[in-house]
């Protein structure tokens, strides 16, 4: 019999789908109820990074209408497909700051910020396109210091946050951090996510800002100890859609 597994993700029914989103939200408010927080205050974010538009679309009829891309290009075969029911766009892959247009009117959510001289760019595009609801933006951290990832190390945040504060842009709103855990080490992602948190509320004192909210923190493998710890955005791919072919 030809194996059936790799195949799963194309063919995954309406039923399919209903009944992970079901149980995914199960797994959110139980984490949250276990923390004492609200599951309301927990957004889920499906990663639809390397998927169909027909899988997008399943998810939007079942009800999900919350994504995530990391490539621009691939997020503009759907973005412009999904505009009913409206879905709202995250994006959480590396920008490049001469390719921030195409984040423009189509993504409500950078979750990458990771440099002053990307936010200049992205705040001058935004207010020449006259996009009339700011931005919200993530600072990136990589927390853990794994070479490997990008995002502002933490002895910088603190640097790169003054500027951006004391830059004042109208068309930007900084809205927390985005991190990601420490790969097959579910200790070291709770201590992570935990010092994360701890930064947050730090910064949203000494900074003044009372919108510097959110945490996205939390992947398919990890989300439940993110929630415990605070996350008030998780992101998943895998545990909606099924393994991805390819690994971007
Ligand atoms: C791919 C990706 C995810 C989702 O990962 P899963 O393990 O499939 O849930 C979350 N965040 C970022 C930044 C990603 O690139």
């Amino acid at each position: 019999m030809p194996s059936l597994v790799s195949a799963v993700s194309s063919s995954t029914t309406k039923t399919e789908m209903q009944t992970r989103l079901l149980a995914i939200r199960q797994q959110i408010a139980d984490a949250a109820n276990r923390a004492g927080r609200q599951p309301g205050d927990v957004r889920l974010i499906a990663v639809s990074k390397t998927r169909s538009l027909a899988e997008v679309q399943q998810a939007c009829a079942c009800g999900h209408t919350v994504f995530a891309e990391n490539q621009l290009q691939d997020a503009m075969t759907k973005i412009p497909a999904c505009s009913w029911p409206q879905a709202e766009w995250h994006f959480i892959g590396h920008l490049q700051s001469n390719k921030v247009k195409a984040i423009v009117g189509n993504f409500q959510w950078l979750h990458s910020l990771d440099s002053f001289k990307l936010a200049n760019r992205l705040d001058t595009v935004m207010q020449n396109a006259n996009i009339v609801m700011p931005l919200n933006c993530l600072l990136q951290v990589n927390i853990s210091g794994e070479q490997r990832k990008s995002g502002l190390r933490i002895h910088e945040v603190d640097e790169v946050l003054a500027t951006l504060v004391k830059a004042n842009y109208s068309a930007l709103c900084m809205r927390g951090f985005m991190a990601i855990g420490v790969q097959n080490d579910v200790r070291g992602s709770r201590a992570v996510f935990a010092q994360l948190r701890e930064l947050r509320d730090r910064c949203r004192e000494q900074f003044d800002l009372p919108e510097f909210d959110q945490l996205s923190m939390g992947m398919s493998d990890d989300f439940e100890i993110a929630i415990e710890e605070g996350a008030t955005m998780v992101r998943i791919g895998t545990r909606l859609f099924g393994e991805r072919s390819s690994h971007k």
